[in-house]
């Protein structure tokens, strides 16, 4: 019995995922920003598409799924119960403390508002694997567009506080230009500045720098470092609640 994870690029810079349990055969695509990727990387792999786990309603993350229901029209579309009313294909609707399926499988929902307001992230315990959308990136999060900057800060650290070694998927590629950003706040952070240049390297070979890690993340990436004493300093605002501190460099973000 195996679970396999298959990242490839949609678009310009999102990432399809397909997540397949060997066991029963079940396949669900984490997302869907464009079809024709995610129908091929299936074919690649032999995989029947059962399911798509589907983060938050931005048309990035959902445009595809009518185009694979129409090739697999079994499908059944899972994702947040509070984005109901901007997701119109949703079969299974899903909140806080629920559990979705793929197969055998089984992911706790963690509710990430923030970014969008219904945001969820799947967790799949058993092969320390979480799939978060656009709620945290490699050295980066996503933009607060529908809740103030510390709704986003609650779900980041949410995610934090998974297993040090949860490999996270992110919707994105946008670690060079967070490792950019994120320099200018942390310049001598050593595991920032070791990670930068393994992500340049990646990059160079034309290689994703996802799927991270929370304990990467926990040493590199600004936004989830805000309760550091360097990075209070580095802001002006030594002793700060972590949360208004987040706040500070996120809007700092916004205007980079
Ligand atoms: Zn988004
Ligand atoms: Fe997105």
């Amino acid at each position: 019995m195996a679970t396999n994870v298959a990242q490839f690029l949609c678009l310009t810079d999102n990432y399809g995922v397909l997540l397949h349990d060997s066991a029963s055969g079940a396949t669900a695509s984490i997302d869907a920003p464009e079809a024709e990727p995610i129908l091929a990387a299936a074919r690649h792999h032999g995989w029947r598409l059962t399911d798509v786990l589907l983060t938050h309603h931005h048309a990035d993350h959902i445009q595809g799924v009518p185009r694979l229901k129409e090739s697999f029209p079994e499908l059944r579309v899972c994702g947040p119960a509070k984005e109901a009313s901007r997701i119109p294909f949703l079969d299974v609707l899903v909140g806080e403390g629920d559990f979705a399926s793929v197969g055998s499988l089984r992911a706790k929902v963690i509710e990430t508002p923030g970014h969008t307001l219904g945001h969820v992230a799947y967790h799949f315990e058993e092969d320390e694997i979480a799939f978060c959308g656009d709620t945290i990136f490699s050295l980066g999060c996503g933009r607060a567009f529908e809740a103030p900057y510390e709704v986003l800060w609650s779900s980041l650290m949410k995610l934090a506080r998974l297993p040090r070694e949860t490999q996270l998927y992110c919707g994105h590629e946008y670690t060079e230009a967070n490792g950019r950003f994120a320099l200018t706040i942390e310049p001598h952070n050593p595991a920032l500045k070791g990670r930068i240049e393994e992500v340049a390297k990646l990059r160079a070979e034309g290689r994703p720098t996802l799927p991270t890690t929370v304990a990467a993340e926990l040493a590199a990436n600004p936004f989830l470092r805000a309760e550091e004493p360097t990075i209070q300093a580095a802001v002006g605002m030594p002793g700060a609640d972590p949360a208004a501190v987040f706040a500070e460099i996120r809007s700092r973000k916004d205007r980079f």
